[in-house]
């Protein structure tokens, strides 16, 4: 048996059942045998390829997208450039290759990134330089703020609810890992937000999600600036996106403990809070709108990447992205004509 299924099991038979979100932390960040911490997720030889490893395109156009906001938000003299959840270091990269056709907003500009495993820290140094790493969002410092995430709150803990005709159960992970269900407990805040669902369905919440998008919007609202999240998920979908990615395919959520990537979709709406107005696009609508087909010709030689970060049949549907300004703002570049 694994370490880390041994670990588990011990919580379990120790504990009883246990959460979901618990189940997810420990595999992707458990300090030792964690996902994260142990393997190197990312491209050919990884378990998945993310956007900016496609190619420079995505970060090239993310880095413009943001020194625009940051003009129509009146230049300000000082701000953050935070991302969450940087991987390698690639997509920040290529926006501060293009910001600097800005010294302005580079010398406004102060680097902030939230990682959570340190050999990814240690990676992100290792192509960023020096920049500076924060442990904690409420640390960031008091200056408007224009954020960056990719590929980065799909792989933060969800809990799973099933509805039934007397309240809820929640799915949890018994001895010998399987599903177990609770028993029934009234949640009013499901009740609410899930109204009208069907028994038999089931629903997921994203605490962590809520929370950090939570620190950024009052942040928008309060200082200004912007954010635009990438991610696969739906506006408001419901239904079981749990799921275990490892070598390119999807395995069982249950077998490779701190081998496979596990992570759920991205429900958008809970990002949404504070107050802030928002744009919402397929991800090839919006890199369509801030001109890729034009940065690909120029790239030359850029087709094949271009196809999959746009089309339908590739990543251009099933990702979406989200972008977060304050309330007052008008029709917000890239998502001119979104849904
Ligand atoms: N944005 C990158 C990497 C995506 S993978 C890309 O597109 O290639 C998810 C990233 O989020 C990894 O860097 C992972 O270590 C980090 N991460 C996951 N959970 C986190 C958490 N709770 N806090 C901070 N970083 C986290």
């Amino acid at each position: 048996m694994s370490a880390l299924k041994s670990i588990v099991e011990a919580e379990i038979k120790a504990s009883g059942p246990m959460r979901l979100d618990r189940y997810m932390d420990l595999c992707l960040s458990h300090p030792e045998h964690g996902y994260y911490q142990q393997r190197q997720p990312f491209g050919a030889a990884g378990d998945f390829t993310t956007a900016p490893e496609i190619s420079q395109m995505f970060g090239e156009l993310i880095g413009l997208w943001l020194m625009h906001m940051w003009q129509e938000a009146g230049a300000p003299k000082r701000f953050v450039l935070l991302e969450l959840g940087p991987g390698r270091g690639t997509l920040m990269a290529d926006i501060l290759r293009v910001a600097k056709l800005a010294p302005d907003f580079m010398a406004a500009a102060e680097v902030c990134l939230l990682e959570s495993s340190p050999r990814l820290r240690e990676v992100q140094r290792q192509t960023l330089g020096d920049v500076r790493h924060i442990e904690r969002l409420e640390s960031l410092p008091e200056a408007p703020i224009f954020a960056v995430a990719n590929e980065f709150f799909d792989a933060l803990p969800i809990r799973q609810f099933v509805k039934n005709d007397f309240g809820w159960q929640e799915r949890l992970v018994g001895a010998g890992l399987v599903w177990v269900l609770s028993e029934t407990v009234q949640r009013p805040d499901l009740d609410t937000e899930f109204a009208g669902l069907e028994t038999g369905r089931i629903v997921e919440v994203n605490a962590a999600a809520r929370a950090i998008s939570g620190v950024i919007t009052k942040r928008i609202s309060k200082m200004g600036g912007a954010a635009l999240v990438v991610d696969y998920g739906s506006f408001d979908g419901v239904g079981d996106t749990f799921q275990a990615v490892r070598g390119h395919k999807m395995v069982d959520v249950f077998t490779h403990l701190g081998e496979a990537d596990l992570t759920a979709h991205v429900r958008f709406k809970d990002l949404v809070q504070n107050g802030v107005a928002h744009g919402f696009a397929t991800q090839g609508a919006f890199l369509q709108n801030v001109g890729i087909a034009a940065r690909a010709q120029a790239l030359g030689g850029a087709e094949a990447a271009l196809h999959r970060l746009v089309s339908a049949s590739e990543m251009g549907e099933l990702f979406k992205v989200l972008a977060m300004v304050p309330d007052s703002y008008g029709v917000i570049a890239g998502f001119e004509n979104d849904t």
